[in-house]
């Protein structure tokens, strides 16, 4: 049991998910931290926990349905509340639409779609309970204007914003909000691995002219997460330097 808020962050081991983590557990939250590589997860556990903070691992494929069912239970029974979840967790296995394998198409839409509305269904309940919640979920401005080579990944984000405002009609008479964040190009693992030629092209549409931080992404997270933002549901914020607008 803690007396602090409980967010649950999918995807925590590394890049977006991790600075996410990292900012709610500064932000005075218990963090459950999710991934399938507990390694990379209890490390950044370790460095929340040297700065003062609390947060712990828990290896999880989210691809799993039942696995995200018995991970919201566990974390609900552990610590007797339940009032962040941030389905952040995403592949990309990108290719044109000719070409896609449906194997392709069903594992993005699975990992980056199917297991937020089963994280969000298990945690549904304890968060009426306590008339209190905060759902944010990772889309991505590919969900938002499309991006070729990406249909299945687009998809899967674009899902996530139907599955948002549905949510945030359904749940909002008990005190509960969601939301989608969309960020534009981050500097991580997902996009360091693109060629040098993409990456300028893709500057070349950034109005603000450069590429954005995993820190900035959990800036918007944590302030969705705030009491502040106790007014804002069903919405989906670009966080792209312009990208989509
Ligand atoms: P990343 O660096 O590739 O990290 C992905 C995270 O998801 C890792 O912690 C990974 O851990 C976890 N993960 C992947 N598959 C999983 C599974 N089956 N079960 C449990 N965990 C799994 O990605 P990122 O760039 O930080 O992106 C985070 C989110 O932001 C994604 O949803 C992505 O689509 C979205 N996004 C990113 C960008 C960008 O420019 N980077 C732009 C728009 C949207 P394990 O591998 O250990 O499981």
């Amino acid at each position: 049991m803690t007396d602090k808020p409980v967010a649950i962050v999918t995807g925590g081991s590394r890049g977006i998910g991790a600075a996410i983590v990292k900012r709610l557990a500064k932000d005075g939250m218990h963090v459950v931290a999710v991934a399938r590589n507990v390694d990379k997860l209890q490390a950044i556990c370790d460095e929340v926990k040297a700065a003062g903070g609390s947060a712990e691992p828990v290896a999880c494929d989210i691809a799993d349905s039942a696995a995200v069912t018995k991970l919201i239970e566990d974390a609900f029974e552990k610590h007797g509340r339940l009032d962040v979840l941030v389905n952040n967790a995403g592949i990309t296995k990108d290719g044109l639409i000719l070409r896609m394998e449906d194997a392709d198409f069903d594992t993005v839409i699975n990992t980056n779609l199917k297991s937020a509305f089963v994280a969000i269904r298990s945690a549904a309940r304890p968060m009426m309970r306590n008339k209190f919640g905060r759902i944010i979920n990772i889309s991505s401005v590919s969900g938002v204007i499309g991006n070729a080579g990406q249909a299945n990944y687009a998809a899967s984000k674009a899902g996530l914003i139907g599955l948002s405002k549905s949510v945030a009609k359904e749940l909002a008479s008990k005190g509960i909000t969601c939301n989608c964040v969309a960020p534009g190009f981050i500097t991580t693992d997902m996009t360091e691995v693109l060629p040098e030629a993409i990456k300028q092209g893709v500057l070349n549409f950034i109005p603000l002219k450069r590429f954005g931080s995993a820190d900035e992404i959990a800036a918007t997270v944590a302030f969705l997460a705030s009491k502040e933002a106790a007014y804002i549901t069903g919405q989906v914020i670009c966080v792209d330097g312009g990208m989509a607008m």
